[in-house]
């Protein structure tokens, strides 16, 4: 509304001056429905906007980082354009941050699928310990700040969410039955975590039901937080 260029003031409906009054009982007011959580959820992926922004842990070298045993990173362009918008991103390095360098031996996933080993490649030096301590610490810190998901780098000996390789101790082919050391132990303490790895977030079905499970994830951690211990 404008008049000579400047806007006037809305006027509440209630305070309007001069309304006739109603005889009688008032009208019941009209209150909009609210919108059904998936609703919500649908037009927030649809905007591209979620506010507050989830926050969701992501394998660092996904956004750019170069913190890869070769120097490198792995950037995904589906994580960083599509979901950055959606997310405030949480970057972990497990190896780096667990003290290794980089660049580095590459290390590898060895013995039994269920409890394997962390391994480098070349020089044979355990880190299966110092990876579990870390992951520990680390996976706790996660929680209290209210992660409500995860991005893995799949494949990794310490990302992989699955079908990670993992070297028989007597020799041969590797056994695709593995997963991450540093994931293993996120999905052991945060079980109902939404965690996906960045390749299947390349299908938007799968990508829009992530979006999904992660916005339903963060308001029920939300209102948890509010109420507070039962
Ligand atoms: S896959 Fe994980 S451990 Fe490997 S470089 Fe990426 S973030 Fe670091």
């Amino acid at each position: 509304m404008v008049d000579n260029g400047r806007p006037r003031p809305m006027i509440p409906y209630a305070a309007a001056p001069g309304a006739a009054r109603p005889i009688g009982r008032a009208p019941a007011r009209t209150v909009p429905a609210p919108i059904p959580a998936a609703e919500a959820t649908r037009l927030a992926y649809a905007s591209g906007v979620t506010t507050p922004r989830p926050r969701v842990g992501v394998s660092a070298c996904l956004l750019g980082a170069k913190v890869r045993y070769d120097g490198g990173d792995r950037r995904d362009a589906i994580v960083v354009e599509a979901l950055g918008r959606l997310f405030e991103w949480v970057p972990v390095c497990p190896e780096v941050e667990v003290g290794m360098a980089v660049p580095r031996e590459p290390i590898r996933l060895v013995g039994s699928p269920g409890a394997p080993r962390l391994v480098g490649e070349r020089s044979g030096r355990d880190h299966t310990v110092a990876m579990r301590a870390y992951a520990e610490r680390r996976v706790a810190a996660l929680a209290a700040e209210g992660l409500a998901g995860y991005v893995t780098k799949a494949s990794s000996p310490s990302c992989g969410l699955e079908g990670v390789r993992v070297w028989p101790d007597a020799g041969g082919p590797p056994r695709l039955e593995g997963v991450g050391a540093f994931v293993a132990e996120l999905r052991a303490r945060l079980p109902l975590l939404p965690v996906e790895e960045e390749g299947r977030l390349a299908d938007p079905a799968v990508r829009a039901r992530f979006v999904e499970r992660i916005l339903a994830y963060d308001r029920r951690r939300r209102a948890a937080a509010v109420a507070g211990p039962g």
